[in-house]
């Protein structure tokens, strides 16, 4: 089997009392889309937090391409080739679209910040910018400000940042939410062209997009991982239809 290019080993996080990560295993392949899914507060962002370095975990490790980067900061591991797009949007509303994703572009690259006038006139760095527009389809938006926006063109836009850094995998916390149905099948096309260049860890409700798109899917409840699987393993799965699918499956 090819090496994961993503996998955690153990993970636990507790919150107080609260145990939001209960001894997490799981793995991202080349070349595929795995789906997590669960109720609200089974503890997927908090996953996806210790995945990506903005929150620590108690005991485990995190291994990207290989290497341990579990004492790696956020912005280490995203050199190291992990893109991440948020639950909450990170953003910049007042600057435009191609600005944000300038923004990306610059970060990737190491380069300090500078002023406007010599990024915007930067041809190496707007190249990366406008094509990631362009793979998302904003490329028509580029001048516009963020925040005039649909929701799920912000979305988009979260996107085509995380695709500035050249990611080697992805994460991608709840893209769908809040987009309408024609924004999700836009973005569910898109996804699943991307999962080659980069795999895909896709924390997702809406599960019109997890059965069309996941290769496996692992199911969070309270913590802990209660099943890992392929579609049709899941939705056969009876603990999983209890705790969390219900008529969906
Ligand atoms: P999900 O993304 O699956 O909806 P979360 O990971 O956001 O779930 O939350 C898992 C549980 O941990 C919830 O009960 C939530 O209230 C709690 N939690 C998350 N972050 C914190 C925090 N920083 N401090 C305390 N409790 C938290
Ligand atoms: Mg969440």
């Amino acid at each position: 089997m090819t090496e994961p290019v993503l996998e955690t080993k153990g993970i636990c996080k507790s919150f107080g009392a609260l145990r939001a990560s209960r001894d997490i295993s799981l793995d991202l392949r080349p070349g595929e889309i795995h789906a997590i899914i669960g109720p609200n507060g089974a503890g997927k962002s908090t996953l996806i937090g210790q995945i990506c370095g903005t929150l620590k975990p108690d005991a485990g490790a995190v291994h990207l391409r290989g290497k341990d980067v579990t004492h790696d900061a956020a912005r280490m591991r995203a050199r190291a080739g992990l893109g991440r797009t948020f639950q909450i949007s990170s953003l910049a509303m007042e600057d435009t679209v191609l600005q944000n994703a300038l923004l990306g572009a610059l970060g990737a690259a190491g380069k300090p910040w500078r002023f406007w006038k010599d990024v915007l006139s930067d041809k190496a760095l707007r190249d990366v910018a406008e094509q990631a527009l362009v793979r998302v389809g904003l490329q028509d938006h580029a001048r516009h400000r963020t925040a005039e926006l649909s929701h799920g063109q912000r979305r988009q836009l979260e996107v085509a940042v995380a695709l500035t850094q050249r990611p080697k995998a992805l994460v991608m916390d709840e893209p769908m939410a809040g987009m309408g149905p024609e924004g999700s099948k836009r973005l569910t096309g898109f996804l699943d062209t991307l999962r080659q260049e980069a795999p895909i860890l896709l924390v997702e409700h809406d599960m019109d997009a997890v059965f069309s798109l996941a290769d496996r899917i692992s199911v969070l409840v309270y913590g802990e991982v209660i099943a890992t699987g392929t579609v049709d393993e899941i939705r056969a799965n009876d603990a999983v239809r209890e705790a969390y699918l219900g008529d969906e499956a």
